[in-house]
């Protein structure tokens, strides 16, 4: 635990000295750069304390003595130091406890840098013919503006606690503690998501799967560019990974990835001669960058895609958002020659007088309302009303989610253009793809 008497100890008198273990600062030399890092961080580059304690190490220590225990220590601090290579400092704040301060690290960061700790931390670790498993808790707070930097330092020990009274094993956060068990499993969750994210786009568990949109009269509208993520064997739904992804801003390099992958798919098929359109999803996040235009012109550079075949699926508040990037990116988009879908319509805030202002060519009804067919009546007349409107205003109208053939008979009958869904075909990699849509053309 901190101990306040040492929090206004004189500035230079020991700021270098280490602790011979682990080549860590001593506590004082901590409190010391704290204060000098604490000077330097500002509201974009903030400072982040990290304080993380072994779990169960008065058993080491009573096990193998003092001398065991620090040979413990001394590989556990090799660990850790590795593992931020120099971007972080180090201390040693007592027996079996270290804080880390970390420059220009927000708190997402700080989050997957303490996975990335506790990983480190949990790999085995061999002691004479014993195998250790050690695991630690890890608190995390975030300097605020003009917050005391050692009272920033208190508020990590005190996330620190939490951890371990939940049980060890595990990271909380200063400040989201009312949240309770379920806040703090659930963060741990958004950490294992956001770190197998990571590890899918460095080890190529990154995939788009493909699902085809079918007309009535039966040529194929399009296929929608759907992302999957395997890691460490596990496949993740987007359902769970978009949010994340879209949190952390790691939406954007998937984004950039997809569009790509997605453009290159649609030049393939091109030269294979099935000139279909790829829709490719893209999120706020991405659109609100200021590099999207440029991926967007790179993916078709790249793929050598015609770029009518590619079509951008936003929801319709994004259409709506006046802010100067959306609105360049969006003029962009068209400039480019790429096509725009409204995707999930009728869900949210849309508005049906919006529509005619939208420079979109597709409107996608969402799956909410195709579930409650053929019986409910009343949705029945709203998607006729949409599909009417969307077709005088020129836009090909898509049904999503039709699993049921009385489904699809009342969606014919709406006067809807296409529909996508299970019955049809669920979403395929891209070599079924390439069979269904040969065995589609030779029937
Ligand atoms: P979305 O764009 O509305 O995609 C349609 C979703 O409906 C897909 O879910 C698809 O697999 C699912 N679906 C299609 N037909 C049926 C059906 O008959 N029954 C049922 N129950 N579901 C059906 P998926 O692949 O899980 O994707 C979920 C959402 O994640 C997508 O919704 C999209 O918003 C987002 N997403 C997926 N890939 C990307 C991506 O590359 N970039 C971005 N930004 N978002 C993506
Ligand atoms: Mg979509
Ligand atoms: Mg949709």
């Amino acid at each position: 635990m901190l101990n306040k008497r040492h929090s206004h100890a004189h500035p230079n008198m020991h700021a270098k000295r280490t602790d011979p273990t682990t080549g860590f600062f001593e506590r004082i030399g901590c409190l010391d750069l704290l204060t000098k890092m604490s000077l330097q961080a500002s509201l974009d580059r903030p400072l982040a304390l990290l304080w993380i304690d072994i779990d169960r190490f008065k058993q080491v220590n009573e096990s193998f003595g003092h001398l065991g225990g620090d040979m413990v220590i001394a590989q556990i601090a090799r660990r850790l130091r590795e593992r931020t290579a120099g971007r972080a400092e180090w201390c040693r704040m007592g027996g079996d406890e270290f804080a880390c301060l970390v420059p220009d690290c927000n708190l997402g960061h700080a989050q997957q840098l303490a996975l990335d700790l506790l990983r480190g931390i949990e790999e085995p670790l061999p002691f004479g013919d014993l195998m250790l498993r050690p695991s630690a808790s890890i608190g995390i707070a975030i300097l605020e503006t003009s917050e005391d930097p050692f009272s920033c330092l208190e508020r990590a020990d005190r996330a620190m606690s939490t951890a371990k009274h939940e049980g060890g094993g595990r990271i909380a956060i200063s400040g989201e503690l009312v949240a309770g068990r379920l806040g703090i499993l659930l963060a741990r969750e958004e950490l294992e998501i956001e770190n197998q994210l990571h590890i899918a786009l460095e080890s190529g568990g990154l995939n788009l799967h493909y699902q085809p949109i079918v007309g009535f009269d039966g040529h194929i509208e399009a296929v929608e560019a759907l992302m999957r993520c395997t890691a460490d064997g596990n496949i993740i739904s987007p359902a769970k990974f978009i949010p994340v992804a879209e949190k952390t801003g790691l939406i954007i390099r998937l984004g950039e990835w997809s569009l790509l992958a997605g453009a290159n798919l649609a030049h393939s098929l091109d030269v294979a001669g099935h000139p279909t359109k790829v829709a490719i999803n893209v999120s706020r996040a991405q659109l609100a960058s200021l590099k999207f235009s440029q991926a967007l012109y790179a993916a078709l550079l790249c793929s050598n895609a015609r770029p009518e075949l590619i079509e951008l699926e936003l929801t319709e508040s994004l259409f709506m958002d006046v802010s100067d990037t959306v609105q360049k990116n969006l003029h962009a988009a068209l400039h480019a020659g790429v096509k725009l879908a409204i995707d999930d319509f009728g869900t949210g805030y849309s508005c049906l007088s919006n529509l005619k202002d939208l420079p979109a060519t597709k409107l996608k009804l969402d799956r909410a309302f195709v579930i409650v067919l053929p019986h409910d009546r009343r949705a029945f007349s709203v998607i006729k009303a949409m599909a009417q409107l969307g077709r005088e205003l020129g836009m090909t109208v898509v049904a999503e989610g039709i699993e049921e053939q009385e489904q699809l008979d009342s969606l014919r009958e709406a006067g809807v253009d296409a529909i996508q869904g299970y019955f049809h075909a669920r979403p395929m990699p891209e070599e079924t793809l390439l069979q269904w849509l040969q065995t589609r053309r030779t029937p």
